[in-house]
C-alpha cells in the first residue's frame, strides 16, 4: 500500500526561487499550508530585487524567494491587536520582521531592529503563489487592509509609497516656499514628486536622465524637469533662485548625486538620502558649508505599519496616483523579463500579477 503524503501540511506552490547571482528558477517549492499566509495577487519589482538577482547581497542567503512589495489575500483569518482580518481580505504587507525585543523594537522603531529580518530578503517573499506571514508581522500590525478603490497592482506599490512617506516624516516640517529638488526620475523619484506636489504642497523640480520618465514627471506636474548633464547645477539654481532648494531628495543610486546636492541645497535645507548606494560608497561635504548653513542630512530606511496605513489613505484619496507608476505587467514565469525591464529603465514599476 502506498503512503499518502498529500495529507501532510506541506503542499507545493509555484515560486521564482533565487539560487545565486543570475540564477533564478521558476519551480515548485515547499509551502506550509497550515500557517497563515497571503495568496499573492501582485508583487512589484523593486530595483533592490534586481541588484540582488545580479550581484547577491550580504543580507540574502540563497535559495530564497525575493519580492517585498506585496498585495495578497489572507488565507485564514488573522487576529491583529486592533481587530480581526478575515479570510480572503486583501492586504498590503509591511515587509520588515522585527525581533520585538531589542531597544529599538521596545520603542516601536521596528525598522531599526538590531535583529531585523525582512520578507523578500531573509524570509521567502512575494514572487510566489503564497507568502507565509511571520508571527512578528501580525504582532506589529504589519498587515494593512487595501481600500476597494485600489487595484491589486496599485496596492503592491503601497509599500514603496510608505517608504517615501516615512522619508518625508524623517525630514520634519518643511516651512518655506523654496522649491524641492528630487534627483532621480525612477518610480521612487516620481512618488516623491507626487507627494511633495499634492501632499506637502511645494514647488518641485526633478533631475532625470531617461526621457520617457522625464516626460512622465512633466505630466505629473513637476514645475521643472531638467536633464542631468555638466551644467545641471546652474540650471537647477536658475529654477530655485540663488537661495537654492529647501529639500533635496536623493532618489538615485548614482553617487554623482552628492556633487549636485552640495551645489543646489540652500541654507537650512534638508537632504534626504533615500536611495541605497553601492556598498562601501562614501561621500564628503565641506564641513563649514554644512555648519554655517545649518544643513541636515537624513538617512531613511523602509517604513512602519502606521505609515503603510497612511499610504493606503493617500493612495485611495488619489493624492498620489499609483496607477501612473505601474507601467509593465508580467506573469511569475516572466520574472526575469520583469527584472530586465527594471534594470534597463523601461517605464517605471513592473509588476508580477497572479497567474
Ligand atoms: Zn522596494
Ligand atoms: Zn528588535
Amino acid at each position: 500500500m502506498e503512503a499518502d503524503h498529500s495529507s501532510s501540511a506541506t503542499e507545493g506552490m509555484q515560486a521564482a526561487v533565487f539560487h545565486g547571482p543570475d540564477n533564478i528558477l521558476v519551480q515548485r517549492t515547499q509551502y506550509f499550508q497550515d500557517r497563515p499566509a497571503l495568496k499573492v495577487n501582485s508583487c512589484a519589482v523593486c530595483s533592490y530585487d534586481v541588484r540582488v538577482f545580479r550581484n547577491g547581497h550580504r543580507k540574502v542567503s540563497p535559495p530564497i524567494i525575493l519580492g517585498h512589495e506585496v498585495c495578497g489575500q489572507v488565507t485564514k483569518s488573522v487576529q491583529m491587536t486592533n481587530g480581526t482580518i478575515s479570510e480572503g481580505t486583501r492586504v498590503a504587507l509591511c515587509p520588515i520582521i522585527p525581533c520585538l525585543d531589542c531597544v529599538y523594537c521596545r520603542t516601536g522603531q521596528y525598522n531599526m531592529c538590531l535583529n531585523l529580518k525582512e520578507i523578500g530578503s531573509t524570509h521567502n517573499g512575494g514572487f510566489a503563489e503564497y507568502v507565509s506571514i511571520p508571527k512578528q508581522t501580525v504582532k506589529m500590525g504589519g498587515l494593512v487592509e487595501v481600500p476597494d478603490s485600489l487595484s491589486d497592482e496599485e496596492a503592491s506599490l503601497l509599500e514603496p509609497l510608505a517608504c517615501c512617506l516615512h522619508g518625508l516624516q524623517q525630514l520634519g516640517p518643511i516651512h518655506d516656499a523654496r522649491p524641492v529638488v528630487i534627483i532621480g526620475d525612477g518610480p521612487v523619484g516620481l512618488l516623491h514628486l507626487q507627494l511633495f506636489k499634492n501632499f506637502v504642497g511645494t514647488r518641485t523640480v526633478v533631475v532625470g536622465k531617461v526621457h520617457s520618465r522625464m516626460q512622465k514627471a512633466r505630466s505629473m506636474g513637476a514645475e521643472a524637469v531638467l536633464e542631468y548633464n555638466e551644467d545641471i547645477a546652474t540650471r537647477v539654481l536658475d529654477f530655485t533662485g540663488k537661495a537654492g532648494a529647501s529639500v533635496v531628495v536623493i532618489a538615485t543610486s548614482n553617487p554623482s548625486a552628492f556633487d549636485l546636492v552640495e551645489k543646489v541645497a540652500g541654507k537650512s535645507s534638508k537632504i534626504s538620502l533615500f536611495a541605497g548606494m553601492p556598498s562601501g560608497q562614501k561621500f564628503s561635504f565641506d564641513a563649514n558649508w554644512l555648519h554655517y548653513n545649518q544643513v541636515s542630512i537624513v538617512g531613511t530606511f523602509s517604513s512602519l505599519p502606521p505609515v503603510l496605513e497612511e499610504a493606503a489613505r493617500v493612495a485611495a484619496e488619489r493624492i498620489v496616483d499609483l496607477s501612473e507608476v505601474v507601467t509593465h505587467r508580467y506573469s511569475l514565469a516572466e520574472v526575469e523579463k520583469a527584472f530586465h525591464t527594471t534594470e534597463t529603465f523601461g517605464g517605471l514599476r513592473a509588476v508580477i500579477n497572479k497567474f
